[in-house]
């Protein structure tokens, strides 16, 4: 595997790589299983993948989140090996926002997706993300980019993005990978205490459960109240959202249809630690 830690090198490098397919898979690091997913959906249609790691500071709305964020270069880098990546990417913050650089007069708007949920928790943090993929894009210019669906709204984000700025990359959307109790793989995972661990596949019973309620015909908001009062029997959670929205345009529900695709989405912090996590289905 190539690494690379200037843009400028790695650019070169993918010069001579102009006729083959590139796939690209954009993380922070502290790779798990989730990840490792991703590196191989690109290594199976692609000629060669690029994986980068950046913990990027523009989509920390919060500096001690920022801080204690998991990094392991050195395992990453293990791992990565293991299965096949051909070159990582892992700038420092110098080269992706050298000096000069205002983030703040590149401004994408995502419309009202970038209030709601996720927006609404975490003020500016798809700016930011909007910001870091298009310049990776634009480094890279990859052919095939792998998201992954745990990260729900990213995805539509990043939809949009493609869109409204017509980067001409296919984007494949591969599902969440989940510990065997549920639990969603995450690098926050890392970050809980042992006794938060075992509470934390709590998150996803809650969706099950509001899955269940829907399934049974209680209405969205009966089913919200429902899983809400599953969840918080643990004091140890405090909820921010857990919302049911449509699955093509994010939008609300207020009531749900039969073969509509819909997501059931969930943030809540665990101790110190926040959890997102989501569970897209079909009424029948
Ligand atoms: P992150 O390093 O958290 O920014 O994630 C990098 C990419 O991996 C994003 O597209 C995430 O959605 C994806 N990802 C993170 N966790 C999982 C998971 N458990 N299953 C599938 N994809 C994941």
């Amino acid at each position: 595997m190539l690494i690379f830690h200037r843009v400028q090198d790695l650019i070169k490098a993918l010069q001579n790589l102009r006729d083959h397919s590139i796939g690209f898979v954009p993380t922070m690091g502290a790779l798990h299983e989730g990840h490792l997913s991703l590196i191989r959906a690109s290594k199976q249609e692609n000629d060669c993948t690029v994986c980068s790691i950046y913990v990027n500071p523009t989509q920390f709305n919060n500096s001690e989140d920022l801080i204690k964020y998991p990094r392991n270069i050195e395992k990453d880098c293990q791992l990565l090996q293991s299965e096949n990546c051909d070159i990582l990417f892992a700038p420092t913050d110098a080269e992706m926002y050298p000096q000069g650089f205002h983030a703040e007069l590149i401004k994408i708007h995502f419309g009202t997706i970038e209030t709601i949920l996720e927006g609404a928790y975490r003020p500016g943090h798809f700016q930011g993300v909007g910001l870091i993929i298009s310049k990776l894009f634009n480094i890279i210019h990859p052919t095939r980019a792998y998201f992954g669906l745990k990260d729900l709204q990213q995805c539509f984000i990043i939809k949009k993005l493609v869109s409204d700025l017509s980067y001409r990359i296919e984007l494949r959307f591969c599902p969440t990978v989940r510990e065997k109790d549920g639990l969603a793989m995450s690098s926050r995972n890392a970050l809980l205490s042992d006794e938060a661990r075992q509470l934390a596949p709590q998150i996803y019973q809650t969706l099950l459960q509001v899955q269940k309620a829907l399934e049974q015909g209680y209405s969205t908001q009966g089913a919200i109240h429902f899983g809400k009062h599953f969840l918080l029997q643990q004091k140890e959670f405090q909820l921010e959202y857990l919302e049911i929205v449509n699955f093509e345009t994010f939008e609300f529900l207020e009531s749900v249809q039969k073969n509509t695709k819909i997501a059931i989405c969930l943030a809540a912090w665990l101790k110190n630690v926040r959890l997102i996590d989501n569970l897209v289905f079909e009424l029948r």
